[in-house]
């Protein structure tokens, strides 16, 4: 099998000093050295959420814990605002609605980021709203929302502040702790660069409270378990973990924190602007308009006239996997993912391979 790159918003390809860990033998969950494990993983996952709370680790893709953000924390019944901006935030609406809850659904075009006007003007208007549910980096579009702009309507008041920054931690800033944030989820095929299947999710004092009230039902993603089993047994999961993958986690979050969360983000912004001048020289546009409304976790391109799907296609077959739109962009984006460990210089190669492709086409 030759191996390509993967230039998606995850999963990334998986650098070797997680795949020796993952091809080793594991350990028994119910064990000291286990214990021990997920007990550093913790301190360190609670470093790049920065919250002082435990953070919980789940065996699930992230849609699992997207899942649990909401049965977790709210109940029947219960009205939620949906910061929809793109496939996303759209899930967030479509997990609230089959759980029974009252949607006040905020939708936006694609490549807009949401207004604050129109969330203070919904919470003026309905004084009963439960949670705020959003999307930190719309993986779907290439948009970055404003967190902290919600946190600050959300902070002293009993609405609940839920955010997907599952494609977002680690390569934007995020503070869960002094944005005001209550439930923040992330994943570990984005920027924590190991397989799919484990997921992560930070809790505020505020939505402890909560999960308390919540009368939706749960079991395999009851939140409070994992932090039963976590406080009680002293670093233990209620049911088996994707053992391994925690074994990766260990040293993949080991390493984000030596590395230091800035360090990262820099890096990825720069990857993020060389790709936008290389895309706008072959004559494409940015969906994100606004710098500010720009997430690092990848770049979304088109060219009027461009059947982008073809080259795609193209692209795969000599090693380079990037993933088109949905929706209406189904046929006309591109979305370059940039959350592996990448060099310019690998990018440098791919847009030569990229522009044979263009011409091609354009004949
Ligand atoms: C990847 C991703 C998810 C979760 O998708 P899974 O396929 O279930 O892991 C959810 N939200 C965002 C923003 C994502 O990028």
């Amino acid at each position: 099998m030759s191996s390509k790159l993967l230039l998606t918003p995850g999963p990334t390809n998986i650098p070797e000093r997680y795949l020796e860990i993952l091809g080793k033998d594991i350990i028994h969950h119910r064990t000291p050295a286990f214990r021990k494990v997920l007990r550093e993983t913790n301190e360190n996952l609670k470093k790049v959420f920065k919250t002082k709370n435990d953070v919980s680790v789940v065996t699930s893709s992230g849609t699992g814990v997207m899942e649990a953000a909401v049965v977790n924390f709210f109940s029947k019944g219960d009205k939620v605002i949906v910061v929809n901006t793109g496939y996303f935030g759209d899930r967030f609406r479509k997990i609230a609605e089959i759980y029974g809850l009252e949607v006040i659904n905020l939708e936006y075009e694609f490549g807009e980021s949401y207004k604050l006007e129109d969330v203070k003007k919904a919470l003026a208007e309905n004084s009963d709203v439960k949670g705020i549910l959003a999307t930190h980096s719309e993986t779907s579009v290439g948009i970055l929302n404003n967190i902290k702009a919600l946190g600050d309507l959300t902070k002293n008041t009993d609405v609940l502040l839920v955010v997907d920054t599952i494609s977002g931690l680690v390569v934007n800033e995020f503070d869960f702790d002094n944005w005001g944030v209550d439930v923040a989820i992330a994943g570990s095929q984005k920027a924590f660069l190991i397989p799919p299947g484990l997921a992560f999710v930070a809790v505020s004092d505020k939505a402890k409270k909560a999960m308390e009230r919540s009368d939706l039902p749960k079991y395999y993603f009851s939140i409070q378990q994992y932090e039963k089993y976590f406080e009680e047994m002293n670093g233990e999961t209620p049911y088996t973990p994707a053992i391994s993958l925690i074994l990766a986690l260990h040293k993949s979050v080991e390493d984000v924190v030596n590395k230091g969360i800035d360090n990262i983000i820099k890096e990825k912004y720069e990857l993020r602007k060389f790709i936008e001048e290389k895309a706008k020289n072959l004559g494409f546009e940015l969906l994100v308009k606004e710098e500010e409304n720009r997430t690092n976790t990848l770049v979304s391109i088109y060219r009027e006239g461009v059947v982008i799907k073809t080259i795609i296609s193209a692209l795969e077959e000599r090693g380079y996997t990037v993933t088109g739109g949905k929706g209406k962009y189904a046929t006309s984006l591109m979305r370059v993912g940039i959350l592996g460990e990448i060099s310019k210089e690998q990018l440098e190669e791919f847009f030569v391979v990229f522009e044979e492709e263009l011409k091609k086409q354009l004949g």
